[in-house]
């Protein structure tokens, strides 16, 4: 379980695209969230887009993994694909906050590696929600004030990165990826494996 967090517009939805598209065996955890859909997003692809009820449905049939308020809305994450994922051998990306990210650790622990990615200063973070032009400037002005907020949680992860160059910021969350997946406590085989090799 590999957790992506950052405050908005730090450049996490862009790694977490080319990671997806670079490793065949990583599958994203699409969220359901009840905030509206903004343009350029699908439904099911970005979000699962669902009202009030919805959502709380979702809530009292204990449907998500975990969930949170974000921004004045919902967020979750649901549990049954991710379970599917981890099933059939596959590693679950997750673009979830710190809230989420905490609540991840306390029921999987150590199946889970959280990657924090800070923007290289809160100028470039306004000039990049900016740009991105999806949101008013009340909701941009919103985004960064709670930016520093979502940034004092950064030692609530396992790495931190600066990403000042999007490539490297990406190779360097990739080569996070491929440690992990490396570790002894992580190889299932393993033990079959060293048998064999002595015998
Ligand atoms: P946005 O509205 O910009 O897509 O996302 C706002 C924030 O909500 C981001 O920091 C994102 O990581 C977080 N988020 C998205 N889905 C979930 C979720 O399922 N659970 C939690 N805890 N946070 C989420």
């Amino acid at each position: 379980m590999f957790v992506l967090s950052s405050p908005s517009g730090a450049g996490k939805s862009t790694i977490a695209r080319k990671l997806l598209a670079a490793e065949p065996k990583l599958g994203m955890s699409v969220s359901a969230t009840t905030r509206p859909i903004r343009p350029g997003e699908e439904d099911g692809r970005d979000y699962h887009f669902v009202d009030t009820e919805q959502f709380r449905e979702m809530v009292s049939d204990h449907a998500f993994l975990e969930w949170a308020h974000v921004f004045g809305h919902r967020y979750g994450t649901p549990k049954k694909p991710v379970y599917d994922m981890l099933e059939s051998g596959q590693d679950v990306l997750f673009d979830i906050d710190w809230q989420g990210a905490q609540q991840l650790f306390q029921i999987a622990g150590g199946d889970v590696v959280r990657v924090f990615i800070l923007p290289p200063s809160m100028e470039e973070l306004r000039d990049r929600l900016e740009r991105r032009a999806t949101d008013s400037m009340d909701v941009i002005n919103a985004r960064m004030e709670r930016s520093a907020g979502e940034v004092s949680h950064w030692d609530g992860y396992d790495y931190v990165l600066v990403n000042d160059d999007v490539e490297e910021c990406f190779e360097s969350v990739r080569t996070i990826l491929a440690a992990e997946r490396l570790k002894r406590s992580r190889q299932t085989g393993l033990i079959g494996f060293i048998r064999g090799l002595l015998k």
